[in-house]
C-alpha cells in the first residue's frame, strides 16, 4: 500500500522530502498544476527550471529525448548520488518543469525516504530546494516548516541532510558536457568517467538570464567574506553580538564543513547580528562547491 506521502504526491499535492544534498519540494513532475504549486509556495519565477528526481536510471532514460552513453555511464557510476544530468527533455515533461528550455535536470537522490517516495509514487517528482526563493537552503525538517510553513501539505522529516550542498549540476546537451553548479560530486570525478569538462561561466549557469539569481542561498544577515589566510586549517567565521567579535571554528574537511554550512548559517541568521565575516577556504579543487556557495551567499560578490 502506498504511503500518505507518495498518494498526496500522485494526487498533485505538495511534499518536502529529504535528499542526500538538501530537502526538496516535491510536485508530480508530469503534472503541471502541481509543479505550478511548487512555484507559487517558493515565490519562485518560472524561468527558473526544477531538477526532476527519478527512481532509477530506466525512469531517467524515459523523460529523455536522447539519453547520450556519457550520461548512461555517469549514471551508473554516481546514481543514486549528488549528480543532476541535464539532457535534452522527452516531450512529456511539461515546459513548466523546464522553464521553457528543450532540456531537463535529471538525479536520483541517494535517501532511503526519497527512494521509498519515488518508488511508492511510481513517477518522477520535481522539486527544487524546500524554501522560499532566494533563501538558503534547508537542511533539516525545520528549517523547511520555517520557510514554508502551511504551503506545503505534508514535511518527511529524515534529520539533517549528510551533504549538506545543493547536487553538482552537469549538462550533456552539449559537446563537450557543461559543469553548470559545482558540488560534492567534483569536476574531477567526472572527467575520470567521460573526459574533459567545460566550466560553465554564470553563477547560475543554466539561467538564460543569469543576472537574476546572482544573490541565492542567502541569509537575511550581511555576509561578509573574508581572504584566506596563510596558515589554513579550518576556517573561523566571525559574527558580531552587539559589541564583541565572536568566532567559531568550521571544519577543516569540505565534505564536513559542506554538511554543516547551512546549519550554521540558519543558526547564526536567527540570532540577528549585525554582520557575518566568512574566511574564504583556499581555491582548491576540494573547496570549489564550498567557495560558490559561500560567494553566492555573501553580500559583495566580487570577491573571488
Ligand atoms: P535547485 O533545484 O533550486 O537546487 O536548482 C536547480 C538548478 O538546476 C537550477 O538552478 C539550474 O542550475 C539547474 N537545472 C535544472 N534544470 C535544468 C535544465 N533543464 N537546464 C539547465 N540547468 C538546469
Ligand atoms: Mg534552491
Amino acid at each position: 500500500m502506498p504511503s500518505k506521502a507518495a498518494e498526496l504526491i500522485r494526487a498533485g499535492r505538495l511534499v518536502a522530502f529529504p535528499t542526500e544534498t538538501v530537502y526538496g519540494l516535491g510536485a508530480h513532475a508530469l503534472d503541471p498544476q502541481a509543479v505550478e504549486r511548487i512555484y507559487r509556495a517558493k515565490g519562485r519565477p518560472q524561468t527558473s527550471p526544477l531538477i526532476v528526481h527519478v527512481a532509477s536510471i530506466e525512469m531517467a532514460r524515459g523523460l529523455a529525448a536522447h539519453w547520450p552513453d556519457s550520461a548512461e555511464r555517469l549514471a551508473r557510476k554516481f546514481w543514486p548520488g549528488p549528480l543532476t544530468l541535464v539532457v535534452p527533455k522527452a516531450s512529456q515533461v511539461p515546459d513548466i518543469v523546464t522553464a521553457g528550455l528543450p532540456t531537463v535536470g535529471l538525479r536520483q537522490p541517494n535517501h532511503p525516504m526519497a527512494l521509498d517516495l519515488l518508488r511508492e509514487a511510481g513517477i518522477p517528482i520535481a522539486a527544487p530546494s524546500a524554501n522560499r526563493f532566494s533563501e538558503l537552503s534547508p537542511t533539516t525538517a525545520e528549517h523547511v516548516i520555517e520557510s514554508l510553513g502551511e504551503a506545503v501539505d505534508l514535511v518527511l522529516d529524515g534529520g539533517p541532510t549528510p551533504v549538506g550542498i545543493e547536487s553538482t549540476v552537469l549538462s550533456l546537451a552539449d559537446v563537450p558536457a557543461v559543469l553548470l553548479r559545482p558540488g560534492r560530486i567534483t569536476q574531477e570525478q567526472i572527467e575520470e568517467v567521460i573526459g574533459p569538462v567545460r566550466l560553465g561561466g554564470a553563477p547560475e549557469g543554466a539561467h538564460p538570464s543569469p543576472g537574476m539569481h546572482a544573490r541565492h542561498y542567502s541569509p537575511r544577515t550581511p555576509l561578509y567574506l573574508v581572504a584566506p589566510s596563510s596558515g589554513w586549517g579550518a576556517s573561523l567565521w566571525l559574527f558580531q553580538p552587539e559589541e564583541t567579535a565572536c568566532a567559531i571554528q568550521m571544519p577543516a574537511d569540505p565534505d564536513q564543513y559542506g554538511a554543516i554550512l547551512y546549519d550554521t548559517l540558519h543558526r547564526l541568521d536567527a540570532q540577528g547580528f549585525d554582520w557575518i565575516a566568512v574566511e574564504l577556504p583556499p581555491d582548491w579543487p576540494e573547496w570549489t562547491a564550498i567557495r560558490d556557495r559561500l560567494v553566492r551567499a555573501s553580500t559583495v560578490t566580487s570577491v573571488t
